[in-house]
């Protein structure tokens, strides 16, 4: 069963809820039904940061949810989910469910594939069963409005405290059934900075290779909320400290032994994570290309080297790069046009002279692919001066312009 901690344990008040979360709550009481706000929305509000978003867990069924408010909708087929919309807000709510590791007679019916992964979860379960099912301690509360209480099946309120990442249940069990939480753990562990508890980190080491038996567009998600979590820089390293990146960015390991592409990584997540905790959009197009820039670049001087012009020789060291990720990454084609624009804009900015850098400033993608050369420039692949030059002409008026620009030799 679970414990129940009074607020003077938790300290979350009610009105730290957002409107919207709360009415949905309050809307399920009035009507007979559970209603608690669950996930990462307690966690956070525990740890005394903001949360992004509010999902509530009730024992209504998508469809008495439906019903109970006008302006939702049901998501998903195998398990469905119910939006519920009050402003501009969206609020997740969803049915307890269990884990579906239920006697199956048919074998086709069996929950768990041959490595252990999980086939199904879509059966509806008590809110004990809809504790277990999660993956951590810390992602398992539920917090009661109405009372101001929380319901902690799993020590999650003290793993907040000690800011420990604990799995639920047996740590290799749970995470054969799915893979993508060796994944999480690292997510969580470099967002929150917690320790991961050593009976959780003990088994990724041998599980890590089963990520390669998961869906790339899950894989790309799980990846792309890491490099968004504002703390991408922790959460590379912690990837790659528990062998987890070969089925993300494989070519990790090269990068990073190499001085300038691991100081241009590092720049470069350092930037996004400087942008999204400033509240600044960022772009995954951006940040694919700077992670693949090392190669690109790598490429591009052998095949300078090999007497190809430099124009011709960056686009084709572009194209093999593509290709040669597709097979290995996780990284949808959508990004590769805005990627190339970006690496193909970076000769230009070595042209001073005449018209030129007035066309470049005008390209649609110039902030961006500026925004590039900075980090190139930062991690020493071209000149400081560089950069700095770009950074004085954008702002400077028609005569100094005029007076800074630089002759082709
Ligand atoms: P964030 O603030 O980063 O969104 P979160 O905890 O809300 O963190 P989500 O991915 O939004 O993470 O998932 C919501 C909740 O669903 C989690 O807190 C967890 O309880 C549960 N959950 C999500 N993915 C899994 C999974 N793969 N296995 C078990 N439980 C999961
Ligand atoms: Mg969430």
């Amino acid at each position: 069963g679970a414990q129940i901690l009074p607020l003077a344990a938790h300290g979350i008040r009610r009105d730290q809820l957002d409107d919207c979360a709360l009415k949905v709550c309050e809307t399920l009481a009035a009507s007979g039904f559970k209603g608690y706000v669950v996930g990462g929305a307690v966690r956070d509000l525990l740890l005394g940061t903001t949360p992004k978003d509010f999902d509530v867990a009730t024992d209504a069924t998508p469809e008495q949810v439906r019903k109970l408010f006008r302006r939702s909708r049901i998501i998903g087929r195998r398990f469905q989910i119910v939006h519920v919309m009050c402003g501009r807000e969206t609020i997740e709510v969803t049915t307890f469910r269990a884990n579906g590791q239920k006697e199956a007679e048919d074998e086709d019916e069996r929950p768990t594939d041959e490595h252990g992964r999980l086939l199904s979860d879509n059966v509806f379960g008590s809110m004990e069963d809809d504790a277990a099912r999660r993956d951590f301690t810390i992602n398992a509360l539920y917090y009661d409005p109405a009372r101001e209480e929380v319901h902690d099946y799993f020590g999650g309120v003290d793993d907040c405290r000690k800011r420990v990442l604990r799995m639920i249940g047996d740590p290799e069990t749970r995470f054969r059934e799915d893979p993508v939480r060796m994944l999480r753990a690292a997510r969580f562990a470099a967002k929150l900075d917690f320790h991961i508890d050593e009976a959780t980190r003990r088994p990724v080491a041998t599980l890590a290779p089963l990520l390669a038996n998961i869906p790339r567009a899950r894989i790309f998600d799980e990846a792309l909320k890491l490099l968004l979590s504002g703390h991408a820089l922790r959460g590379v390293h912690q990837l790659r400290a528990e062998g987890l990146h070969h089925g993300m960015l494989p070519l990790l390991d090269t990068i990073l032994d190499d001085p300038t592409g691991e100081r241009f990584i590092t720049a470069a997540l350092k930037s996004t994570d400087e942008r999204i905790q400033s509240d600044r959009p960022s772009s995954p197009a951006f940040l694919f290309g700077t992670l693949l820039w090392p190669q690109v670049v790598k490429r591009w001087r052998d095949l300078e080297a090999a007497g190809e012009k430099p124009q011709p020789a960056l686009f084709l060291a572009m194209d093999e790069v593509l290709d040669a990720q597709r097979s290995q990454l996780a990284i949808p084609r959508r990004y590769d046009g805005m990627m190339k624009e970006i690496w193909g804009l970076q000769p230009r900015f070595e042209q001073r002279g005449g018209q030129r850098p007035f066309r470049l400033l005008e390209h649609p993608r110039f902030r961006a692919a500026y925004d590039f050369l900075l980090l190139r420039a930062e991690s020493g692949e071209v000149p400081a001066e560089l950069g700095d030059w770009w950074t004085r002409f954008q702002d400077a008026d028609e005569d100094t312009r005029a007076g800074m620009l630089i002759a082709d030799s």
